[in-house]
């Protein structure tokens, strides 16, 4: 049987500007994101807390996709809200508002069936939410996180506690730079390696990610995708992809790593085809699979090019 993933973070509603559209109240969030992709590899459990105007249709949402609800907690009181607006090129989001609600004083308790799950997803909290989550787990086997500009520069010692205790810390190149106060990611990586993680994930949009481990460095192409949408959340989905992928073959050794990277870009890359979780909604076994093998493509020039070994003769 698959091990189950848990997942601590967000449950959102936003309002998302992008040059060709403005949605209000999209359902969102980086636990939600997360959930919705990895629960196509793996059953995920989810922890967060939502107000009392979470509409049941959204519950169902992620209940169709098998969600396992007992950790969310519906409070009185409104729903985080986000709102955010995206350049032209798609490439940065600029945080307009964000109004965390119920999530402003919430303390999150893992109840107690959950508490021995063996993959974990720390989506981007608050660091003492995501240490008071580990706080509450058996050790796991494997422990992937996230986080945002915000902690990583005024809860600086926070986050650094929290990378010390897991597995694989995955940001944006931006805030690996900042985090580090580099302009050179391998000495960025050096710095985030040193720290404990035996992996950093550095995605860069539309340029793809890196794995960097302390043995290797590797670099993924995003997926070509027709057309992008709405990139909210391919951070999330991204995660969703790479544990899930990690839970689902049941090994989470370095050489598994570079495949969860690659199955991290295909979530991504239906994240931000449509708008909100639509793209991660539409995902399908079959989908995954059949992009997964083009990015395997992409990334293998053999034997499409067969090698001749240069200067020989
Ligand atoms: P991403 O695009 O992967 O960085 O994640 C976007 C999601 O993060 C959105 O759906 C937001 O609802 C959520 N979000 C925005 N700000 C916060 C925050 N301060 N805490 C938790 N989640 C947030």
């Amino acid at each position: 049987m698959t091990p189950p993933i848990l997942v601590a973070g967000s449950l959102a509603y936003d309002d998302i500007r992008t040059p060709l559209q403005r949605r209000r109240e999209v359902l969102g969030g980086g636990a939600c994101y997360f959930a919705l992709a990895a629960s196509l590899y793996a059953p995920v459990r989810l922890v967060g807390v939502v107000g009392d105007d979470f509409r049941e249709e959204d519950v169902a949402r992620l209940a169709r996709r098998g969600v396992d609800l007992r950790g969310l907690v519906r409070r009185e009181g409104r729903t985080l809200r986000w709102l955010g607006r995206y350049a032209d090129d798609l490439s940065t989001a600029e945080t307009l508002n964000t109004d965390l609600g119920v999530s402003a004083d919430w303390w999150p308790a893992v109840p107690a069936e959950l508490r021995d799950t063996p993959f974990v997803f720390l989506a981007n909290a608050d660091p003492r939410i995501q240490l008071a989550v580990l706080d509450q787990i058996a050790p796991p086997r494997m422990v992937v996180m996230d986080s945002m500009h915000h902690w990583l520069e005024y809860e600086r010692a926070g986050a650094a506690a929290v990378m010390a205790r897991v597995d694989v810390v995955s940001l944006n190149e931006a805030e690996v730079l900042r985090f580090a106060r580099t302009s050179d990611l391998r000495d960025a990586a050096r710095e985030i390696l040193a720290l404990g993680p035996r992996g950093l994930v550095v995605k860069r949009g539309a340029h793809g990610s890196w794995l960097f481990t302390r043995a290797s460095s590797l670099w993924a192409p995003a997926f070509p995708v027709e057309r992008m949408e709405d990139p909210t959340g391919a951070g999330d989905a991204f995660a969703g992809g790479f544990v899930g992928h990690l839970a689902q073959v049941g090994d989470a050794e370095d050489a598994e790593l570079w495949r969860a990277l690659l199955h991290g870009t295909v979530a991504a890359s239906f994240a931000v085809e449509r708008f909100g979780v639509e793209g991660v909604e539409a995902m399908t076994r079959a989908s995954i699979l059949e992009r997964y093998r083009r990015l395997r493509e992409l990334v293998a020039i053999e034997p499409a090019v067969p090698e001749r070994e240069p200067f020989a003769g």
